[in-house]
Parts: structure tokens; sequence; C-alpha cells
């Protein structure tokens, strides 16, 4: 792990310089949304009017409106899309995320409007394209009581400790890792989780745990952690576990409770910050300097939609 990465980051200030007012913001979001010239998000078609001084567009094809806010989180939102633009670097640069106090502090809105826009910039951050070559997978519990931590260690004797909930992850030795919440750790949901998050063919390490039998898709070779064993060798899983690692930090660090309806969602925030780790957080002057992460974020954003509705339900 880079421990000096947020040293590297563009400050604040380069922020509010790159990003002066609404309409750098709305520009800049375009540019993040559709790198090769904006798409109709309605049709698909590649080519549009810009009308409104660049606030609407209209796509030459099927004639419907949007703007570089529709199809995403932040659709229906008042907030301005300088405060999104800038939570979604802030969300980056902390390693162990944002609680909603200070989110709210750092973009004069309320903490209920500051929680909303976490969550749904937790919630359009997912990556979902299926991960090959070498995978570790594994599973972990994260919440209930600290002294139950090692719970994993018994979970081959059924559930884990009560109270926690249970993630599923893997991680490809190529970098990425996808991440999720699963109900219990059985045949039936970990074979679902695999086939969900990697592509069939993929080199799979597991522990010795039963329910990753059967797999066929994969070529699968298990550590047999019961035993002691952890390492056999290039069979290991102590990539994704180095994630549960920063995971639980971030969890006992910044947010002491992560409530199981939303663990989710904080799971997705920290699977892109694995996977955008070491990217610049955003460009600072304007010229193509390749990926960032709040560029990865905005690309990323459509077709994702989260209502206050279905986050209180
Ligand atoms: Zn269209």
């Amino acid at each position: 792990m880079k421990t000096n990465q947020i040293y590297d980051q563009p400050s604040a200030m380069d922020f509010f310089n790159r990003i002066p007012d609404e309409d750098a913001a709305r520009k800049y979001l375009a540019s993040g949304r559709w790198p090769n010239g904006v798409t109709c998000i309605h049709c698909g078609h590649g080519e549009v009017w810009t009308i409104n001084d660049g606030n609407l567009y209209t796509c030459k094809k099927c004639r419907k409106q949007f703007t570089a806010r529709t199809g995403t989180v932040m659709e229906d939102s008042h907030i301005p899309l300088r405060k999104w633009i800038y939570a979604m670097y802030l969300m980056t640069i902390s390693r162990k995320s944002i609680s909603s106090v200070q989110l709210a502090k750092e973009l004069g809105i309320t903490q209920k409007s500051a929680w909303f826009m976490a969550h749904r910039l937790r919630e359009s951050c997912q990556s979902t394209t299926k991960l090959s070559g070498t995978c570790e997978a594994d599973e972990t519990y994260v919440g209930g009581k600290e002294k139950n931590k090692h719970a994993s260690k018994r979970k081959h004797e059924g559930r884990g400790g009560t109270g926690k909930s249970i993630v599923f992850g893997v991680k490809s030795r190529n970098g990425e890792t996808r991440a999720k919440v699963i109900e219990v750790v059985n045949r039936k949901e970990l074979h679902a989780a695999v086939k969900e998050a990697v592509a069939s063919g993929a080199i799979l390490y597991t522990d010795d745990h039963r329910g990753y039998h059967g797999l066929k898709d994969y070529r699968r070779t298990s550590v047999n952690h019961s035993d002691g064993q952890y390492v056999k060798g290039d069979a290991h899983t102590n990539s994704i576990e180095s994630f549960w690692a920063v995971l639980k930090r971030a969890h006992f660090g910044t947010f002491h409770h992560w409530s199981k309806k939303h663990l989710e969602r904080y799971v997705n925030e920290f699977v892109f910050k694995a996977n955008t780790n070491g990217l610049p957080a955003f460009d600072k002057t304007g010229t193509d300097c390749g990926l960032t992460t709040v560029r990865a974020h905005m690309a990323g954003m459509n077709g994702k939609r989260l209502t206050y509705e279905r986050l209180i339900a």
C-alpha cells in the first residue's frame, strides 16, 4: 500500500482553481461521463445539439433531451455540481472515507443532505466487469463486537459471530477487486458470488471452505487455513486479505458502526478506492493526464440511481 498517496494528490486549492464555477463543473462532468464526446443517454446516438449554453443536449436521432446529470445519482439533486465533484474528490483522497458530519462542514450543506449525497456516490462507484487471470476469493465478517474479529477462523463451523455481516470478495492479481455482501456462507451463495465477479476459465485461489467445492468453470486451488496452511506455492489469499484489513480499519476508524442495510455501499466505496489506488484524484491543468479517480467515478455513473425512499426503506 502507498502510504504517501494523500500527499501526492492535488490540493483543495488546485480543485477550486480547476473548477472555479458551475459552468466549469458541468463541462468537467460532461467530459468525464463522455470522454469521446456526448452520447445520447436514451438511444446511444453520438450526435447531439447543445443548447442553453451547454446546459441541455438534444439527441439528433431520437430528439430526446438530457443534461450532464440525467441518468445519474445526481439527476434529482439541487446541490450544485461543483459540490458533487468536490465530494467525489474528498471521498477519493480520504483513505478511511469521510463522515457525513465532515462532508456537511466541507460543503456547507446539512448533514442529512451530506449523508444522502455520500450514499449516492457510493452507489454509483461500483464496477461490475468480471475479473480474469489469477484471482483470490475469500469471505470476511464485518461489524459486531471487536472481540469477535477473528470470527473468520470459526466460519467452518457455520455462521460467524452474531450481529456480523458477511462480505465476499475477489482480488485479481492484475489488481482489480470486487466485493459484495452475502447472506450466508454456503455453496449456493459462494458459487453465485464467484460467478458474478469472475470470468470463467480464471485461476481461483480460495481457502478450504466446502462452499467453494464444485466450482466447475475455474481452475481452483484451495489453501487449507484450518490446518494452519496459508501459502501453497503461488496459491494464497493474502491480497484479498489485505483488502479486508483496509476495510476493517476504516470501519473502526471512521464510522465505528456500519449498519447492515448500508454496508454494501460502504464496501463499494472501498472497492473503488482499491481499484483506483495510485491514480491522481483529478487533472490539475485541464490537459489530458489519463485516468483520474474523479473521472473514473463519473464515467461509471451511467444508469446508477438511488432515491431517498430506497435509501431509508
Ligand atoms: Zn437519442
